[in-house]
């Protein structure tokens, strides 16, 4: 299999076959991400896409699921996606989901016909780096969209019938702003239906932008109790429709929650509350060691 670079997949697809059809990320320029600062974009061949299928075919023939990498591969055309995924069709019948980043600029430049077209060649449970849903934040960080296009963009997946994960962050407002960037956030993620939630916590990656403004004094970051008061406040003002899985798995956080919505919502905010309640700050500032964590 043909890998230019490091890779990056998330932590559910631990065991889906990776299969290289773009290098680094289309848009690069979020202030806290790192993953492809040295690597310029570019498209894989379809020969080599089909040469890495051959090969992936002689050890997962059965393959269900596949992953296309990397950063932001939905940003393809969508004739390109669906001759990709006409190859895997070919070379692994079995294949039910191709699954990949998408961000909301590249679904903006997709049709509502093409995105349904997408959805029928087994395009799939997209994720999506949404981070937040206050305007400021995402003008803060670079994210190239506000909060109300970034809502468009997600209901169009939903009218398309596209399952979507969305990924936001928690503590990237900084110090003081958690609760209200919560609010905004929920509100976002409410008006929309997602397959899962993934919060992460902010974790500043040195070298990137985020992480100089924090060395300058320009970011402050949130502390860890913070960040659980925050994590509390998205879960109280989220009221999704649907049966909507949310999971903190991920290693960037320090408290592990999994359960669906909204279901559970009344546990995780009593347990929140106990744990805010009970836990001495300092202390837990101390156990969480940031600088360790691999992202
Ligand atoms: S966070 Fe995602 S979209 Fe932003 S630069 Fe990193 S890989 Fe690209």
């Amino acid at each position: 299999m043909k890998y230019d670079e490091k890779i990056y997949r998330p932590p559910l697809e631990a065991n889906t076959l990776l299969l290289q059809v773009t290098s680094g990320c289309s848009n690069n320029n979020c202030t806290y991400c790192n993953m492809y600062k040295d690597v310029n974009f570019k498209t894989e061949t379809l020969d080599q896409i089909e040469k890495d299928l051959l090969e992936a075919r002689g050890y997962y023939p059965d393959a269900k699921r596949i992953y296309l990498l990397n950063g932001d591969p939905f940003i393809l055309s969508a004739k390109r996606l669906k001759d990709i995924a006409k190859l895997v069709k070919k070379h692994l019948p079995e294949c039910e989901t191709i699954t990949m980043y998408a961000s909301i600029q590249s679904i903006a430049l997709k049709t509502m016909e093409e995105l349904k077209e997408l959805k029928a060649a087994g395009i799939n449970d997209l994720y999506i780096g949404l981070e937040s849903g206050n305007d400021e934040v995402l003008d803060h960080v670079k994210k190239g969209y506000t909060a109300n296009e970034a809502k468009k963009q997600l209901q169009r997946l939903n009218e398309a019938g596209i399952e979507f994960f969305s990924i936001i962050m928690y503590g990237i407002a900084g110090k003081g702003k958690g609760i209200s960037n919560a609010v905004d956030t929920a509100a976002l993620l409410s008006e929309v239906k997602s397959k899962s939630i993934f919060p992460m916590s902010t974790t500043l990656i040195p070298g990137t932008e985020l992480h100089m403004e924090y060395l300058r004094g320009e970011f402050e970051e949130a502390t860890e109790m913070e960040r659980i008061i925050e994590l509390k406040a998205l879960i109280e003002n989220l009221n999704v429709k649907d049966d909507t899985i949310i999971s903190t798995l991920h290693a960037s956080n320090s408290l592990t929650i999994s359960g669906i919505l909204p279901r559970d919502k009344k546990t995780f905010v009593d347990g929140l509350n106990d744990f805010i309640k009970n836990t001495d700050g300092e202390e837990f500032q101390r156990s969480v060691n940031r600088s360790a964590i691999r992202l």
